[in-house]
C-alpha cells in the first residue's frame, strides 16, 4: 500500500507581504504531492478562495484542505472585521492585533491535536507554531519573509552591535562578519520603526521561536544570492531551503489577477491600456500593501510623476485622497497615466511587456516579483528592511536606481510625516531610470539575466525545484523516525 502524502499545516500572518506568499508556497507544495491545509480567518481566506478553488479543480494537483479560526476580536480590543494588518484603523493597534494573534494558539493546537499533520510551516510572526509543534512532536519550519542577505545584515547588527558606537544617524558604517563589506547607517535599522508601539516582547518570542525551530524556508532563489544563503545557514545553524520565487507559480492570468486579493481595476481594463504602450516604456508606482503618504508627500509624488513625462501605473491605498492640489490631475494626465485606488493586479501588471520600471518601497515580495519579470527598480525604502533590500538591489543586483531617501517613516506615524522626497527629485529618478541610455540598457540586460535565471530555479532540475523536493524528502524522514518511535 502506497504510504498517505506528507501532510503540512499552513500558518500564514495576516498581512499581506506574509499571507500571500504562504498561499502560494502552500500551492507550491500541493503541486510536487503534499496534501497541504491552510489555517487562516474568515476574510483573510476570502482574499485567496478563488485561486484556491481553481487550483482543487485540477485532477494534476492534490486539493488543499482549509481551516479556518475566528479572531478574537472584541477579547483583544480590535474593532469587528479587524482581519488583517492592512485592515487596522490604526497602526496604534498593532499591539492589539499582535494579540489577538497570541489568542489563536488553543485553538490552532486543537486543530494539530485532532488531524495530526507531520509538520508545521509557519510565519515568524506566529511564534507559538514553535510550541504546538513540540508539543505534538512535529518539526516547524519557519517562513522568514526577507532575504539572506538583509536577513544576514539584522543578525551582524544584533551580533555585532556596531552602531553602538556611532552617534550620527546619517553616518555609514560596517556591519562586521558578512561575506562582503556592506554599510548602512542608523537611520536604516529596523528597530527605529516599531519603536513607540509596545511591540519589542512579541519580536523578542519570535526570536525565540526561531532558535527552537528546524528550519527556515525562504522566499529567495540561491543564485541570487548564494553567498548569504551559505552565510545564513552558519548564523543560525539551520537547514534553509531557498524556493521562491514562489509568485510564478501563478502561470494564470487570472491567478495573477487575483492575486492577494480582488484587484479594484477590471483586469481586461488593465491589460488593454497597457497594450496600448510600447514595451519598457511604463513605470509602475507601488509602495505595497501597507505603506501610506502624508498628503503633501502624496502631492509631490504626482507632481514628479506628471513632470517626467513619462507613462505610469499608479497604485493609491483606497482610504488616501489625491487632495484638492491633485484634483484634475487625472485629466492632465488621461493620456499617460492610470491610477488604480486600492488593491492592483500587481503580478499580472510586472508580468507586461509595457513595464519597464517599478518604483518600490522595496518589500522584499516586491523586489522578486520585480527581479521575476526583469524589471529594473526605482527604490524608495519607508520602514522594516526595506532599506537592506535597497542596498541589495542597488549594490549588489546593480538592478536600480535610488530616489535618494536617507530615513524611513516611524510606523504609524506616515500620514503626519513631512515631505521625504520632493517633486524635482522624484521626476529626476523616473527620467533616470526611464529613459534610454548606456546605464539604463545595462541594467535591464542585468535584469534580463536575473529574470531568465529565476525561472530556471522554479522549472524542474532547477535550484528552487530541488530545494522543494529536499525539504519534502526531509520531513518524510522525519516522520518515518516519528512513527518509528510511536510504535
Ligand atoms: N500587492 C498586490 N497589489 C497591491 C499591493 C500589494 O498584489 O495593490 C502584493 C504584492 O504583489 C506583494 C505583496 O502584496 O506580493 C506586498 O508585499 P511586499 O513585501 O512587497 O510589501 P509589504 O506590503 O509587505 O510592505
Amino acid at each position: 500500500m502506497e504510504p498517505p502524502h506528507l501532510h503540512v499545516f499552513f500558518f500564514p500572518f495576516m498581512s499581506p507581504g506574509h499571507l500571500i506568499p504562504m498561499v502560494d508556497r502552500a500551492r507550491l507544495f500541493a503541486i510536487h504531492g503534499v496534501k497541504s491545509t491552510i489555517i487562516t480567518t474568515p476574510l483573510n481566506l476570502s482574499r485567496f478562495r478563488s485561486i484556491i478553488d481553481r487550483h482543487n479543480c485540477s485532477s494534476d494537483y492534490v486539493p488543499i484542505d482549509l481551516h479556518v479560526l475566528d479572531l478574537p476580536f472584541s477579547a483583544a480590543g480590535l474593532p469587528e472585521n479587524c482581519e488583517n494588518l492592512d485592515s487596522l484603523p490604526s497602526r496604534l493597534m498593532s499591539y492589539n492585533f499582535s494579540k489577538a494573534i497570541m489568542m489563536l494558539r488553543p485553538p490552532s493546537s486543537d486543530l494539530v491535536r485532532r488531524h495530526r499533520p507531520d509538520a508545521i510551516i509557519s510565519d515568524l510572526n506566529l511564534p507559538w507554531t514553535a510550541e504546538i509543534a513540540r508539543e505534538h512532536g512535529i518539526p516547524r519550519i519557519v517562513f522568514n519573509g526577507g532575504c539572506c542577505f538583509s536577513l544576514s545584515v539584522i543578525d551582524g547588527v544584533a551580533r555585532h552591535k556596531p552602531h553602538e558606537n556611532i552617534s550620527s544617524d546619517t553616518e555609514p558604517f560596517l556591519v562586521p562578519g558578512l561575506p562582503d563589506p556592506v554599510f548602512i547607517t542608523k537611520s536604516h535599522m529596523p528597530e527605529r520603526f516599531f519603536g513607540n508601539l509596545g511591540l519589542h516582547e512579541f519580536f523578542k518570542s519570535f526570536m525565540e521561536a526561531e532558535r527552537n525551530t528546524y528550519g527556515v524556508v525562504a522566499n529567495t532563489f540561491y543564485e541570487i544570492e548564494p553567498e548569504y544563503v551559505e552565510h545564513y545557514k552558519k548564523i543560525t545553524g539551520k537547514k534553509v531551503w531557498p524556493v521562491g520565487p514562489v509568485s510564478l507559480c501563478n502561470k494564470k492570468a487570472l491567478d495573477m489577477a487575483e492575486r492577494g486579493n480582488k484587484a479594484s481595476i477590471d483586469k481586461e481594463r488593465c491589460l488593454t491600456w497597457l497594450d496600448s504602450k510600447k514595451p519598457n516604456s511604463v513605470l509602475y508606482v507601488s509602495f505595497g500593501s501597507l505603506c501610506t503618504f502624508s498628503q503633501s508627500q502624496l502631492l509631490e509624488l504626482g507632481l514628479g510623476l506628471e513632470a517626467s513625462n513619462h507613462s505610469f501605473i499608479w497604485v493609491i491605498r483606497d482610504h488616501q485622497e489625491l487632495g484638492f492640489a491633485l484634483k484634475d490631475f487625472e485629466e492632465r494626465v488621461r493620456d499617460r497615466g492610470l491610477i488604480i485606488r486600492g488593491w492592483a493586479p500587481q503580478v499580472l501588471i510586472l508580468n507586461h511587456e509595457a513595464v519597464g520600471g517599478f518604483m518600490t518601497h522595496c518589500g522584499w515580495n516586491s523586489v522578486l516579483e520585480s527581479v521575476s519579470e526583469g524589471v529594473p527598480l526605482i527604490t524608495w525604502p519607508l520602514f522594516a528592511e526595506q532599506f537592506y533590500n535597497e542596498n541589495f538591489v542597488l549594490h549588489r543586483l546593480r538592478i536600480g536606481v535610488g530616489i535618494g531617501v536617507q530615513s524611513g517613516l516611524a510606523w504609524g506615524e506616515e500620514e503626519s510625516s513631512d515631505v521625504l522626497m520632493e517633486k524635482d527629485q522624484i521626476a529626476e529618478a523616473v527620467t533616470r531610470l526611464m529613459s534610454d541610455g548606456e546605464i539604463v540598457e545595462e541594467m535591464r540586460k542585468r535584469a534580463n539575466r536575473l529574470r531568465d535565471i529565476a525561472r530556471s530555479a522554479v522549472e524542474k532540475g532547477g535550484s528552487s525545484h530541488v530545494s522543494v523536493g529536499l525539504l519534502i524528502e526531509d520531513l518524510l524522514n522525519q516522520r518515518e523516525e516519528r512513527l518509528a518511535r510511536e510504535h
